[in-house]
């Protein structure tokens, strides 16, 4: 039920495990989080609370990297159902709230065409069909809209991993998700308490949009393809801690 995303140069594992932190008042009952690191990429996730995945954390490096919270819908609540789900190369993770409507239908085709699933939620087609669809295409954002196209239901998803480098793909359609951008690094999250304390601009994706964040910059579009101009607003960062 929380999504958080940062790419940049810092410790990804400490923001992530800090901005879940900030997301828990959501709810949720699985945490999980899926770590870059120069090619390689470490996943850990467990059913309970945020503080359970911490120490699998522990030492692990790398500067971009997503996050989320579970709120199941469907499949148990179990450590291989949490979130990231990733696809059969290992090469890339995604983390989705929301709920993919079509889920049997594309799990079929995909299973088809010859693709290993290892959960039972409706959330582990987007991993699949990003694969095929950055295998087809030179251009992540376009590879995004390719599978935006084929989902039906809402959602806000992440991706990240090897396949994409230091990028970060950000989509939703029904379910919220938020960017926000500070010197050399970028983030995206359900709502702007999972990355205000480090980065205080902030841009509301709107609704059916893609986005491709890196600690450079980003860039964005609506999903019939028409590019969006990127405008942040100044959000200010007032919580108790
Ligand atoms: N439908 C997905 C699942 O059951 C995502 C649930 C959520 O929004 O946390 O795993």
């Amino acid at each position: 039920c929380g999504i958080i995303g940062y790419t940049g140069s810092g410790e990804a594992a400490e923001v992530l495990l800090r901005g879940l932190r900030r997301l828990e008042y959501r709810g949720y009952d699985s945490a999980g989080a899926a770590i870059v690191n120069d090619g390689a990429m470490k996943v850990v996730k467990r059913a309970g609370r945020v503080d359970s995945i911490a120490p699998l954390l522990d030492g692990v490096e790398g500067s971009t990297g997503i996050a989320h919270t579970r709120w199941a819908t469907h499949g148990k609540v179990t450590d291989g159902n949490a979130h990231p789900h990733t696809s059969c190369g290992n090469d890339l993770a995604i983390v989705h709230n929301g709920i993919v409507e079509n889920h049997a239908e594309l799990r079929a085709e995909l299973e088809a065409r010859g693709h290993v699933f290892r959960s039972e939620t409706d959330s582990e087609v987007i991993a699949h069909l990003l694969e095929e669809a950055l295998r087809g295409s030179k251009d992540p954002l376009r590879a995004a809209l390719e599978v935006c196209g084929r989902l039906r239901g809402s959602y806000a998803f992440l991706a990240a991993g090897p396949a994409l480098g230091k990028a970060i793909l950000a989509a939703r359609k029904d379910s919220p998700l938020v960017l926000g951008f500070a010197d050399g690094a970028a983030y995206a999250a359900s709502d702007v308490y999972g990355f205000v304390e480090w980065a205080d601009d902030a841009y509301f994706m709107e609704n059916g949009s893609v986005a491709l964040i890196t600690p450079e910059g980003v860039r964005a579009a609506l999903l019939d393809g028409t590019p969006l101009e990127v405008r942040p607003v100044k959000v200010a960062f007032e919580m108790a801690t």
